[in-house]
């Protein structure tokens, strides 16, 4: 059967083989078993159903989220010369009308169905008496709660499936694979969980990095100057955000674009289109772009913030390079972004068994911005599967810098929290461990601890990275949710004992800057800002003194 399915393979698409797990999925689906299948973005899921679709004798239905997205499958397809079409609030009543009765003749192979229509009772009765063969659920992860992109209206689907008295076989597609969405969705769709058939979930043509140091702006121009002409996404958290980054680059006279779900539908959809045919270069989106984008050229992903979950991260990074050339994935931490995602948390209405889960997947967002293993293997291990010791070509593997003994930095750290009985979080662990006097401390007469100001040459903020680094390397646990507390680990306790040495790479934490040096920075940020023509308010004041020294050390420009 599988011959077929490769001469339809040729014939209308073009290609010669088949991709990882599009061939065990498709002669799974040819032989009536409902099956879910989890692949990386850009994998080829459409093909899983679409082949099918062109074997089957009946109708092949696709659910899928996005709008924009069916008709560019449709045209696609119709370029293949197969018949095809869509459904959804995007059409006239009428031309709904139209399209379904053609549908029912057995006029298309494949009809697009937005998942809202299935709430409709008069084109659910259309729907069941139809020949359909297959049921195809794109983006699948939509109808799990656990999923970071839960639709309600997904929830319609297991209903409509019963109604048909010749069952079709069920192809439920999706990129997110933690084992809570995959039970989920097997669960309510009522498919065996021998029926999920899961593709590496390795794109080693992907180049993560995460940037944790330097200014975002500065980073992100130098960037985009560097690799001017090369398509490109820039994701950033909000609508606001956006808005400045675009003004920002447009200024410095990059050819960007922007998309966010606060602009006119005309505006997104020219900016799409403008993308997606290559008149514009680099797209500054919000995470309202994206989903079902099918551009192959996209050469990097920089995420300006944080993404919420790995999940979304991977699945927004993902979107570059489908066409499996090199591609870069940058992510620029700061840690303002974990108090926006937390915000974001906290604002939703999801309930209190949510938000914890999602407060765990927050934590290990943040471990992947301030791990030091391979950055792929961190991501792969998060979706379950067996990485491969280092990918040799991410930021983590390629920074050769030495690694530097830092036991003692993390004993002084974990036996804090150890004194502190692992009851507080971060935050007041890192004023204990700097030595700051608010009034939480002296009220909790956390400064009469041992451990009280033990770290005080550093930062609260380098104080605060190293914790995360900790963190993310397991010498440290986050308990409870929006407010989780600090807890020693298994590896914590080896450490302690001194049984085992904790290293880090590079220079452990800048110690706190002297008055010279942070006046030197200053001075270096203003010559710059002046250089670039940029207003800069006359609110520092040098002395002429200051100034000579100063300039005897600033590089000539
Ligand atoms: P997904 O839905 O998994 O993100 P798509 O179905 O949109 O991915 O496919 C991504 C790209 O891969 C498309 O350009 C598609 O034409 C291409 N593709 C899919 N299957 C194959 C294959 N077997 N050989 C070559 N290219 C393929
Ligand atoms: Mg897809
Ligand atoms: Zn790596």
């Amino acid at each position: 059967m599988i011959d077929t399915a490769h001469q339809a393979l040729k014939k209308y698409f073009g290609y010669d083989q088949f991709r990882k797990g599009q061939d065990q999925i498709i002669s799974r689906l040819l032989e009536h078993k409902d099956t879910v299948g989890i692949m990386p973005t850009g994998g080829g899921k459409s093909l899983c159903y679409q082949i099918p679709a062109l074997l089957f004798p009946g109708v092949t239905l696709v659910i899928s989220p996005l709008i924009s997205l069916m008709k560019d499958q449709v045209d696609a397809l119709a370029n293949a010369g197969i018949a095809a079409t869509y459904i959804n609030s995007s059409l006239t009543f009428e031309e709904g009308k139209e399209r379904l009765a053609s549908a029912s003749k057995g006029a298309y192979k494949l009809v697009y169905i937005a998942p809202e229509r299935l709430e409709v009772p008069d084109f659910i009765r259309t729907l069941e008496r139809m020949n359909v063969s297959l049921v195809a659920i794109d983006e699948a992860h939509c109808i799990s709660q656990w999923g970071h992109d839960f639709r309600p209206s997904y929830r319609a689907i297991p209903s409509l499936l019963a109604r048909f008295t010749d069952k079709p076989a069920v192809a439920a597609l999706t990129a997110t694979a933690t084992p809570k969405v995959t039970m989920d969705i097997c669960q309510l769709l009522d498919i065996d969980m021998q029926g999920v058939v899961v593709t590496g979930f390795a794109r080693d043509n992907l180049h993560f990095q995460v940037i944790r140091d330097q200014d975002e702006d500065t980073f992100l121009l130098d960037y985009l100057k560097k690799n001017q002409d090369q398509p490109g996404i820039v994701y950033a958290a909000t609508r606001k955000e956006v808005d400045r980054l675009y003004d920002r680059l447009s200024r410095k006279g990059l050819a960007v674009g922007r998309y966010h779900a606060g602009l006119s539908e005309q505006e997104r959809a020219s900016s799409q289109e403008a993308f997606l045919y290559d008149d514009l270069t680099v797209l500054v989106a919000t995470n309202a772009f994206g989903m079902g984008i099918n551009k192959s050229n996209v050469r990097f992903v920089v995420h300006y913030n944080m993404p919420r979950t790995i999940e979304a991260y991977y699945q927004e990074a993902g979107r570059a390079g489908r066409d499996g050339d090199r591609s870069d994935c940058i992510l620029l931490f700061s840690p303002q972004d974990i108090r926006l995602q937390k915000f974001f948390i906290d604002q939703s209405e999801m309930d209190d068994g949510l938000k914890q889960a999602e407060y765990h997947k927050l934590d290990q967002m943040i471990g992947y911005c301030h791990t030091e293993m391979c950055l792929q293997s961190y991501i792969l291990r998060y979706f379950g599967e067996n990485a491969p010791e280092g990918c040799g070509h991410c930021g983590n593997c390629l920074d050769t810098r030495d690694k530097m003994d830092v036991t003692i930095d993390a004993q002084k750290v974990l036996s804090c929290v150890k004194r502190m009985r692992e009851r507080y979080g971060k935050t007041m662990v890192t004023k204990v461990l700097a030595g700051a006097a608010d009034q939480k401390i002296l009220s909790f007469h956390l400064n009469r601890l041992p451990t009280y100001g033990i770290m005080k040459a550093q930062t609260q903020k380098n104080i605060n990275a190293f914790i995360d680094f900790l963190t993310a390397e397991q010498y440290l646990e986050q308990q409870g949710g929006a407010y989780p507390t600090l807890a020693l680990s298994a590896r914590s306790v080896a450490v302690l004992k001194g049984e085992e040495k904790v290293f880090k790479k590079g220079r452990i934490q800048a110690e706190r800057l002297s008055v010279d040096d942070a006046l030197f920075e200053v001075l270096k940020k203003v010559r710059k800002d002046f250089a670039q023509k940029e207003f800069v308010p006359p609110y520092i004041i040098f002395s002429d003194q200051s100034l000579r020294e100063m300039s005897a050390r600033l590089p000539a420009t």
